[in-house]
């Protein structure tokens, strides 16, 4: 079994017995996405979400409806030890869960382990030990490069190196959680010295999330080859940036407390398995470029490597909300605009023998297509601020302004399936304290 393998939960003729799952924009039948979430009132246990509902994967182990090998890591009260297990484990669960939720004999049985999702809070799934995050939407890469290096935005690594650096977990946060406008050093361009204060650049990242599953031990590197076993999904993030404390602070050794206040994740795990009828070609790489070393080059991985999913950017500002305006996108495209895949990523990290441990995420790097109606970030739409975007109801933005709410989503399609999303992921900034 590869990670691009489909089987009948693929299915798109499968359809299942609970209400409005058949249409849903995210979670159809061929998604099952895992999550951690807690019914009002109650602690927090693993759930697969269907439709609008979430099946309650702890009661479904009470209900004797599960293999007893998977009890354990259907109990926890994180996903960690379900996504730690080999893949055919889960692919087995998924099998049983979609039988479960198609199948109208189990409809009495299953029922009233379903809680409506509105009704749920939905936490961080995993406990994240470590967070990494890369910047290989080569786009965004040369469109940030230009701000700060007009004659030279790619640096000569970026070719052969998924440029990444070490993030911080404990400020990873479920959609939904508001953000506190971060307070830190800046200097701006008129300046000799710096200074303290709320950040006036405040900026998002649209980005994808990549959850580790099976882990490697130390000192012992991720074959290429093998890359794609150790990822057990995906999820939206939104890597929020402090644009000045950033210019201020990067060099020489990265972003820190530019990235490190808030990031925002959408809750559910989109599994690899779920993902297999979306992957595609990592395209070809332009004329001229350089092959990746051998350690980071696999045809399995070219061939499948990449994931047919479109990626979206929406803004409400509180003036819209009090007017009763939708959100509006700010940007849409591809994930084909990563120039390295998520399994290039994976073995990248790991081949110095560094380990990843199931639970822990990776960051893509902001995800921008070429054009402007793709850009990922405010820093790319406004050209740093130079260039205010106006929005329909006549506001203009240059970067996140307080009361501004960010909605991130994701869709993967392909022809012959059923398309499924990533869900939202979504945050409120709030005044500076
Ligand atoms: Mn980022």
């Amino acid at each position: 079994m590869s990670w691009w393998t489909t089987d009948e939960t693929h299915d798109p003729a499968r359809t299942s017995w609970v209400e409005g799952t058949d249409t849903h924009p995210d979670f159809p039948i061929q998604n099952l996405p895992l999550g951690l979430f807690a019914p009002a009132g109650q602690e927090a246990r693993i759930g697969i979400a269907i439709g609008a509902m979430i099946l309650d994967l702890r009661a479904c182990v009470a209900a004797g409806l599960l293999e007893a090998d998977i009890h354990r890591p259907c109990q926890s009260d994180s996903v960690n030890s379900l996504l730690g297990l080999a893949s055919g484990h889960r692919r087995a669960l998924r099998r049983r869960i979609s039988a479960l939720l198609s199948d109208p004999a189990y409809r009495d049985l299953v029922s009233p382990l379903l809680h409506r999702a509105s009704d749920c809070t939905l936490h961080v799934p995993a406990r994240i030990g470590d967070y990494t995050d890369f910047y290989v939407g080569i786009h965004h890469a040369n469109n940030v490069g230009k701000q700060f290096r007009p004659d030279n935005p790619l640096l000569p690594n970026y070719k052969y190196v998924p440029i990444g650096y070490h993030g911080r977990a404990s400020s990873i946060c479920a959609s939904g959680v508001p953000l506190r406008r971060p307070s830190g050093q800046s200097r701006t361009p008129d300046r000799d010295t710096p200074s303290f204060g709320p950040t006036a650049r405040l900026d998002y990242e649209l980005e994808l999330g990549v959850w580790i599953g099976a882990g490697n031990a130390l000192g012992a590197p991720i074959p290429i080859r093998e890359a794609g076993d150790h990822i057990a999904g995906f999820c939206l993030l939104n890597d929020w940036s402090a644009r000045d404390f950033q210019a201020w602070e990067y060099q020489p050794l990265g972003p820190f407390l530019a990235k490190n206040f808030h990031s925002t994740i959408s809750p559910w795990i989109v599994t690899a398995e779920a993902m297999a009828p979306f992957r595609i070609a990592q395209p070809a790489r332009p004329e001229g470029d350089p092959a990746p070393l051998p350690h980071l080059l696999d045809t399995a991985d070219q061939n499948h490597g990449a994931l047919a999913l479109t990626l979206e950017a929406h803004l409400l500002t509180a003036r819209m909300r009090e007017e009763g305006l939708a959100a509006i996108r700010l940007s849409h495209g591809p994930a084909t605009s990563m120039y390295w895949t998520v399994q290039q990523i994976v073995a990248h990290h790991a081949s110095n023998g560094c380990n990843l441990n199931p639970g822990d995420l990776l960051g893509t790097g902001t995800i921008s297509a070429p054009t402007r109606d793709g850009f990922g970030s405010l820093m790319e739409l406004s050209v740093g601020g130079r260039e205010p975007i106006t929005l329909p109801n006549g506001e203009t933005r240059s970067f996140v302004e307080d009361g501004d709410e960010i909605i991130l989503r994701a869709r993967a399609h392909a022809d012959g399936f059923v398309a499924i999303g990533l869900g939202e992921c979504r945050a409120m900034v709030m005044p500076a304290h």
